[in-house]
């Protein structure tokens, strides 16, 4: 997804704004893989394969998104445990 349609993003939640990390980018720097983290409630919505995974915590499947927080925890610290607040 491009870095510009992502900046416009809030957190399906709260509608509060997303930092973005960025995890892996494309030759036409389409964010692959990221994290958007919101900055209020503390969810965190994985980007994978370019497309935001934002969908209410009662859709959500975690398992999916999984694969992809453990292939960058190590790197960049993110607690797997952690997609959703407490
Ligand atoms: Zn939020």
């Amino acid at each position: 997804m491009k870095l510009k349609t992502i900046e416009k993003l809030c957190c399906p939640f709260d509608k509060q704004e997303l930092q973005l990390q960025i995890l892996a980018q494309d030759l036409e720097q389409n964010v692959m893989e990221g994290i958007l983290s919101c900055v209020t409630c503390q969810r965190k919505y994985p980007i994978v394969y370019g497309v935001p995974i934002m969908a209410p915590d009662e859709y959500r499947q975690l398992s999916l998104e999984q694969p992809v927080i453990e292939r960058w925890q190590l790197e960049y610290q993110i607690d797997p445990l952690k997609l959703l607040p407490e």
